[in-house]
Parts: C-alpha cells; sequence; structure tokens
C-alpha cells in the first residue's frame, strides 16, 4: 500500500510517501521559519497561508521523486491535530479532496503518534512493549506503548515542554527560533567546569511528571546576575547553555530510567524534536547499556515534523482498514490516549 502523507500542524510543511512493501519511497520538508522569525515565533495565520501556497507544489515533487503518478496511490494520511486550527485545516481540505478526487481512502492522523513511531521508518527498531519519551516543542511524555494505538500515559511535563524550555532560554540570550539546536551548539563552547549549576526539576522525589518552568526561571536568573556584574561574555552564556541542556538531559534521562524500571522494560524510543539533541541520545545510550536495554531514535530531520511520520503511522492504520470518511475533523487538542487500538478495528 502506498500512502501519501501530508504534515501541516505547525510551521513545517511535510509531504512523504510510504510504501508498506518498500519502505519510503519519497519526502520533502519545507520550513516557514524564516517567515516567521521576525515575529520571534509562529505566526499562525502567516503558517496557514504558506501551507495552502506549498502543499499542492511538494506533493507534485514527492511523486516525481518517487518516480508515481497520483492514480498510483493507495491512500492519503493527513495531521488532524494536534496543532494549529487553520495550519491543520489546509493539511486535511488538501488531502480528504484529493484522495476523494482519486476514489482512495483518507485518514486524519495524531501528530504524536507520528512522532511516536517516527524511529519505526529506521533500520533499528524495537519490538513491542516499549517505553517511548515524546518530547518536542509541545509535549514532554513517558508512554508505555504495547501495540499502535495501545498508549498508557505514565507522566509528563505539569508546565513547559522541553523543547519550549530551550526555545525560552535561547530567546533570553539572543538566539534565535528554534532555539535547542542553537542551545546545543553553543554549549560546545562550554566550560564542564564553569560551576554554573542548574536544578533537575522534580528528580528528587518519586513520579513520572516533569516541569521545565523553574529551570527557565533558574537560567534567566543566572543571565540577570552576570549582566549585573558585567560578566556576561560569549564564554559566559555558552557555560549557562551547556549548564542548561545538561539539566534538562539529565532531567530526562533520570526519569527514562526510573518508568523502564517500574515497567519492567528494557527498550526505549524517543520522538519529537528534543529527540535529535546529541547529548541527550549519548546520555541514554550510556544508561541503558548499564542495564542491558535499548535506545531508539529517528534520523534528525524525522525528530522534528516531517511528511514520513504521518505517512507511516497512517499506513499502520489504513492498513487494518481504519479511514476517516468524508467529513473533515481536526483537533488543537487531542489526547494520545484516547486513539484506537488497530486491534480493535
Ligand atoms: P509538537 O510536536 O509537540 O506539536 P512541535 O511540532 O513544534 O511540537 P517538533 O517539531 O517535534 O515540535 O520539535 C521542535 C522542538 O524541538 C523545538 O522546541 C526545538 O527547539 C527542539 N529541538 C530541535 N532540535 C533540537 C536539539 N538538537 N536539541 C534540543 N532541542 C531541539
Ligand atoms: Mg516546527
Ligand atoms: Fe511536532
Amino acid at each position: 500500500m502506498k500512502v501519501l502523507g501530508l504534515e501541516t500542524s505547525c510551521d513545517e510543511t511535510g509531504i512523504a510517501i510510504y510504501d508498506t512493501e518498500n519502505g519510503l519511497l519519497a519526502h520533502k520538508i519545507y520550513s516557514q521559519i524564516a517567515q516567521h522569525a521576525e515575529y520571534g515565533g509562529v505566526v499562525p495565520e502567516l503558517a496557514s497561508r504558506d501551507h495552502v501556497r506549498k502543499t499542492l507544489p511538494l506533493i507534485d515533487e514527492v511523486l516525481q521523486e518517487a518516480g508515481m503518478a497520483k492514480n498510483q496511490l493507495d491512500a492519503i494520511a493527513y495531521t488532524s491535530g494536534p496543532g494549529l486550527v487553520g495550519a491543520l485545516m489546509a493539511g486535511a481540505t488538501i488531502g480528504r479532496s484529493l484522495a476523494y478526487a482519486l476514489s482512495i481512502p483518507a485518514l486524519g492522523v495524531h501528530h504524536m503518534e507520528g512522532h511516536l513511531l517516527a524511529p519505526m521508518l529506521e533500520e533499528s527498531q524495537p519490538e513491542m512493549p516499549f517505553v517511548a519519551l515524546l518530547v518536542s516543542g509541545g509535549h514532554t511524555q513517558l508512554v508505555r506503548v504495547d501495540g499502535i494505538g495501545e498508549y498508557r500515559l505514565l507522566g509528563q511535563s505539569l508546565d513547559d515542554a522541553a523543547g519550549e524550555a530551550f526555545d525560552k532560554a535561547a530567546k533570553m540570550i539572543g538566539l534565535p527560533y528554534p532555539g535547542g539546536p542553537q542551545i546545543a551548539a553553543l554549549a560546545k563552547q562550554g566550560n564542564p567546569q564553569s560551576g554554573l549549576k542548574f536544578p533537575r526539576p522534580m528528580t528528587d522525589r518519586p513520579g513520572l511528571d516533569f516541569s521545565f518552568s523553574g529551570l527557565k526561571t533558574a537560567f534567566l536568573t543566572a543571565i540577570h546576575a552576570a549582566l549585573d556584574e558585567e560578566r556576561c561574555d560569549e564564554q559566559f552564556k555558552a557555560d549557562a547553555a551547556l549548564a542548561f541542556e545538561t539539566a534538562v538531559v539529565d532531567t530526562l534521562v533520570i526519569k527514562c530510567r526510573r518508568a523502564l524500571e517500574a515497567e519492567g522494560l528494557k527498550q526505549l524510543i524517543i520522538a519529537g524534536g528534543v529527540s535529535a539533541n546529541l547529548r541527550l541520545r549519548d546520555q541514554l545510550e550510556k544508561q541503558l547499556r548499564k542495564i542491558n536495554g535499548r535506545v531508539f531514535y529517528a534520523r534528525p530531520e524525522f525528530c522534528t515534523d516531517n511528511g514520513a511520520m504521518i505517512a507511516y503511522a497512517g499506513a499502520q492504520r489504513l492498513m487494518n482498514g481504519q479511514s476517516s470518511g468524508l467529513s473533515l475533523s481536526i483537533r488543537a487538542r487531542w489526547p494520545l490516549s484516547e486513539l484506537p487500538s488497530i486491534k480493535a478495528s
């Protein structure tokens, strides 16, 4: 089954074709980051309009790359939530209409299920059950995965998402959006012996929830103190970036180990934009080796938003006979646990 995947939930137009027999055939990502940069964040109306402009031309490019004609597609999967309503509507309308014109099924896909399954596009894959750490711009969640659509939330952030914390910290020291890769790059110049240390929130008590808003405040306080004392130079910023990245990564690693232990599992998937972070990958590899476990993740371009993950997640459900019918239903908010198991269909 050849599935066209459309991702338009935020500021990336991601288009891909996944073939259940031959794997990923083609994919393209167009990022709107430059358009939103001057506003310091994503402007929803601009995002929707740009998805409208870019989706059809990108579908043509992806078909060409795969050497296929439209009528060789078997189904279309589009992101139907969670995300920005206008942006979701753009992809859903195009996906649904195209499927209607081609007389093939269409399916609305959960954006976070897309992220969660993205590591399955890689060569080495875990077997279910496993624990998933979803770490993106809008989510920080630990989930037990027993099958497609069999998700149990183990813990989540009570305030900011990990990616959001990176983005806000970056902004505080004048770095552009998205802040995660910027902080990570600057941290390379940081001195681990600088003496700067930020808290590992909520790790000193039991539980699998997270909180990153206090860490962000601690970062701001350190920057203000350095500014007051006129020592907020490039080296100080790099030291602060390193201390911040280390604090976020340590916190995530501690909770992942705890979740695996609680569930009696040894396989971990990390997904979402922050799973591209090399320090996080490295620390998890080290920690999991100690318990004879393994960590799985997607290539960097499939950690952040992309069409391949939507084509893949959609294909798993479409293969099972699920589809969304003719009416369009998109959801700005949508808990992962509400998804049906594919076993039920
Ligand atoms: P959601 O998926 O929750 O709706 P989103 O789609 O905006 O949110 P993603 O595209 O998955 O989020 O990820 C973007 C986030 O990942 C940003 O917050 C960005 O700073 C962060 N990020 C990307 N690369 C890295 C990195 N190397 N280190 C840390 N954070 C990173
Ligand atoms: Mg994005
Ligand atoms: Fe995302």
